[in-house]
């Protein structure tokens, strides 16, 4: 790693491709002759509209986003579409909750604020350790939509399929793997993601709406940042928007074009995540906590075999120069996060040291 960077397997902020960081640093004090940085610039100014329109304009090329969806750049990260999206969905006041982990009940408790949800499907008896069967689902006839959430951050399980919604909207937070892999965007009705984890710095969601779905028809109590139609009306130039965060992820697009899109971006994360899963198949040491199907490749967590264990393995690992290892507090153990920006040889020497560790342990 150049600049004595380290190798970082947080789960958001996360790693940026250091191409793009070295872009970014080189265009710091002056953009494209400008005279300033785009953390200085007006949002309002043709350089920063060109900025924003470039972004909308390469997601759009690398995701194959069709035109009956609209690009909407919010501030406020993941939490805000929480609620966002049952107040702008829910017109029966009914969403059917695909329960699968930490991030699914946050934007259960989150929706229960403003209608009725009905829990179609749960992973809670086994801890969340896999994606349940969504093959009948139980949707009721007046449902609004159907949400889940396509990769969870905490517990590493993702969907290889997506469920049968029975033709009702399908909500997805793709927060932790967006762009991680091809998405049919036809295929659901909205999908959003906070960006801090494969994409850019936090902040702000990218959210990808079908036309139709964005009402004029909102109940009173919505603030006006909080509808989508603010958002759609105004090119997500509503307000002063989270410019630095556009400007980076816009980047992080122009590079992943470069690199072969999100075909080249699946094959090297599959590479990769099979990389770490092979070693914890064999280990006698560590084990994956999720069941293997439903594995994540970006968020890969494990356990030794005790508490104590792990926190002098999060240790070992930081003083070797392996960083934020430690599982989140509501479930302990550890997590590799290994987004699109984590290259092969940083899981590939993650792999090295916990071999050597388990040598020396076990
Ligand atoms: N959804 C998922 C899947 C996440 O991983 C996170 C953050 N870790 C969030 C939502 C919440 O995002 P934020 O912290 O930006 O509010």
């Amino acid at each position: 790693m150049k600049y004595g960077r380290t190798y970082n397997f947080s789960a958001g902020p996360a790693m940026m491709p250091e191409e793009v960081l070295e872009e970014i640093a080189a265009e710091m004090m002056n953009y494209h002759g400008s005279g300033m940085c785009v953390m200085e610039m007006s949002h309002r100014s043709q350089v920063f509209q060109q900025i924003r329109d470039e972004a909308e304009a390469d997601l759009r090329t690398l995701m194959g986003i069709p035109e009956n969806y609209q690009v909407l750049f919010i501030q406020g990260g993941g939490t805000v579409q929480f609620a966002m999206v049952p107040m702008n969905l829910m017109k029966n006041g009914l969403a059917c909750y695909v329960e699968t982990g930490v991030w699914s009940k946050k934007a259960i408790a989150e929706a229960k604020k403003y209608g009725q949800v009905r829990i179609a499907a749960s992973s809670a008896d086994q801890n969340f350790s896999y994606i349940p069967d969504c093959s009948r689902l139980d949707i009721p006839e007046n449902a609004d939509y159907v949400y889940l959430c396509e990769n969870e951050t905490i517990n590493g399980t993702t969907w290889h399929t997506l469920p049968d919604t029975r033709g009702k909207t399908l909500v997805a937070d793709q927060s932790s793997m967006f762009l991680s892999r091809p998405c049919r965007v036809e295929d659901y009705g909205l999908i959003w993601g906070g960006v801090q984890k494969n994409v850019g710095p936090a902040g702000m969601s990218i959210v990808i709406i079908r036309k139709d779905l964005i009402r004029e028809d909102l109940p009173a109590f919505v603030p006006t940042y909080l509808s989508y139609k603010t958002h759609a009306d105004a090119g997500s130039l509503y307000n002063t928007p989270n410019c630095w965060a556009i400007y980076c992820c816009g980047k992080v697009f122009k590079y992943l074009l470069r690199h072969g899109g999100l075909e080249a971006m699946a094959a090297r994360n599959a590479e990769k995540a099979a990389v770490l899963y092979d070693f914890l198949d064999q280990s006698r040491f560590f084990t994956g906590a999720v069941r293997k199907e439903d594995r994540s490749l970006m968020n890969v967590p494990f356990v030794s075999p005790s508490k104590e264990q792990d926190a002098a393995v999060v240790a070992a690992a930081k003083a070797a120069g392996f960083d934020n290892l430690k599982g989140h507090k509501s479930v302990g153990g550890l997590r590799a996060s290994i987004y699109n920006a984590m290259p092969k040889e940083g899981v590939e020497a993650l792999v090295a040291f916990l071999a050597q560790y388990e040598a020396q342990h076990l």
